[in-house]
């Protein structure tokens, strides 16, 4: 940073309410570390916002003096993309408000709030919004995305929850954007990712859930796995919506309902969630109990949030994580039997091959109703690698990749953004198939000089 730059950065550290934070400032390091331990970033200036005015100031003075800018909301996302080098990073971590406005169902979010936040904010009042599965993610990457998660087949995708959000464009203007107002810039932020500006609050619907569901789990071994995942297929095709069903292909975790001899070895896992009447969830599931000889099952009614952290303590920030992933309209045998194949080969007890249902609501929205276009997608794969060591990385890699092409003939086309890596920039144009034109052109509109490009880009 030149001299100019230093007094500079005093200067925006009195415009502002949030904390400035440079290399020097003892709690820096902390505010660079994000979920995947395998980027490293560092920012020259951190501006840990508390408002929009907060924002809009961060913009400007990015803008002002040609720094990158990256945005960052609970920093979750595998890309990186929350942390720039050199630049400078909008931290919102700090602005993480929820307000319930109970009758008319709706919640309003701050761009800093975990799904943690959001579900015990929502469940005080007995409501809830579909979003992901793991509650230290964060609202903001997660919705502008798309977001899934337990209550999308009832419910649709987060976005179809969204009502509207407040954003500070590049040019530092404060806009309102819902179907009534902006209603381009609200199409695009609805799975466009953050291109298109820095969102400041969220709006979405609420529906009544819980606080009770039904949830738990049932694990198969792998030896039977054909077996169990082509009925699971079968199953899932008439359950009714208030019913998800997951599959995870793994090494079994220590789960203490799980005899110690099965502890590692290759497992089927089914979790399991339903958010009609919990006293009905016994007889929905147990035809499951048919699919195999489970290795041990776990379920009951439990409080919605608590299901809503049920995998946190697996996916704990940290760890190196290299992600691949491919949506499926069907499952075909094929694509089974290459998923079992690879799952007999994890290249470390951390690693999983996980199916996320979507289907359902999710599945009746046009494509073209907003920027998320996939609508015909009924499962997610997720390729998750994960493993502890810088030494792990190249063989790890080397087998989420060929897993991933393996996968590839029986997949449909497109991806989901919020699922790829930093190396997968030439999916993006894919990943929004026929969207992609418009979203190009509204970012033009926008965003013209592409200062919001640390993010699965669409370029102007
Ligand atoms: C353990 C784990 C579990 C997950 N489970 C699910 C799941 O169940 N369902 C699902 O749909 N996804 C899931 N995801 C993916 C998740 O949706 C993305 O990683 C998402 O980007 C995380 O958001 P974040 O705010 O935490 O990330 P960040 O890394 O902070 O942000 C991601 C990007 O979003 C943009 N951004 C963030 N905040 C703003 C803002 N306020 N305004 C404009 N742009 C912004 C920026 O471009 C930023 O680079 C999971 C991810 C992890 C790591």
């Amino acid at each position: 940073m030149t001299g100019l730059r230093d007094r500079e950065t005093v200067q925006l550290a009195g415009r502002v309410n949030g904390r400035v934070l440079r290399p020097t400032d003892s709690d820096y390091e902390e505010a660079c570390k994000i979920w995947n331990g395998m980027i490293q970033r560092h920012p020259a200036i951190i501006v840990q916002c508390r408002s929009a005015d907060d924002v809009r100031q961060a913009i400007n003075f990015a803008r002002r003096h040609d720094l990158e800018l990256s945005v960052r909301g609970a920093g979750h996302n595998i890309a990186g993309n929350a942390l720039c080098e050199g630049g400078l990073t909008i931290d919102l971590s700090t602005m993480r408000h929820v307000r319930v406005a109970e009758a008319e169902r709706r919640a309003y979010v701050g761009p800093g709030a975990t799904l943690g936040d959001f579900d015990a904010a929502v469940q005080r009042h007995g409501l809830a919004t579909p979003v992901g599965i793991n509650s230290t993610t964060g609202i903001a990457g997660l919705t502008l995305g798309g977001g899934f998660g337990w209550l999308t087949r009832k419910y649709g995708m987060t976005i179809d929850n969204l009502v509207s959000a407040d954003v500070i464009t590049a040019d530092g203007k404060n806009l309102h954007a819902s179907e009534d107002e902006n209603s381009d810039l609200f199409w695009a932020l609805r799975g466009g990712g953050g291109n298109f500006g820095v969102v400041t609050q969220f709006e979405f619907q609420l529906h009544p859930v819980g606080p009770e569901v039904f949830a738990g789990l049932i694990v198969f071994p792998l030896e039977q796995g054909k077996q169990v995942m082509q009925r699971y297929r079968e199953f899932v095709a008439s359950a009714p919506e208030e019913l998800s069903v997951w599959a995870v292909l793994r090494h079994a975790p220590p789960l203490p309902f799980l005899p110690e001899n099965v502890h590692g070895k290759g497992v089927v896992v089914l979790p399991v969630f339903y958010c009609g009447n919990p006293a009905q969830g016994e007889e929905l599931v147990s035809p499951l109990r048919d699919f195999g000889d489970a290795f041990g099952e776990h379920f009951g009614p439990q409080p919605y949030v608590q299901w809503q952290q049920a995998f946190d303590a697996l996916l704990t920030p940290g760890a190196r994580n290299y992600w691949k992933s491919h949506n499926f309209v069907e499952l075909r045998d094929e694509a089974l039997d290459t998923m079992i194949e690879y799952a007999r080969r994890l290249p470390s007890p951390q690693c999983e091959i996980f199916l996320g249902l979507i289907s359902g609501a999710a599945n009746r929205v046009p494509p073209s109703a907003t920027a998320y276009a996939h609508r015909d997608a009924k499962f997610v794969m997720n390729v998750h690698g994960r493993w502890e060591e810088p030494a792990q990385d190249e063989i790890g890699i080397a087998w989420a990749r060929s897993f991933f092409q393996a996968s590839a003939p029986y997949a449909s086309a497109g991806a989901y953004v919020n699922f790829m890596t930093e190396d997968e920039t030439d999916r993006v144009a894919a990943a929004y198939g026929t969207n992609y034109a418009r979203l190009a052109e509204i970012k033009k509109r926008y965003d013209a000089e592409n200062i919001f490009h640390l993010n699965q880009n669409i370029k102007p």
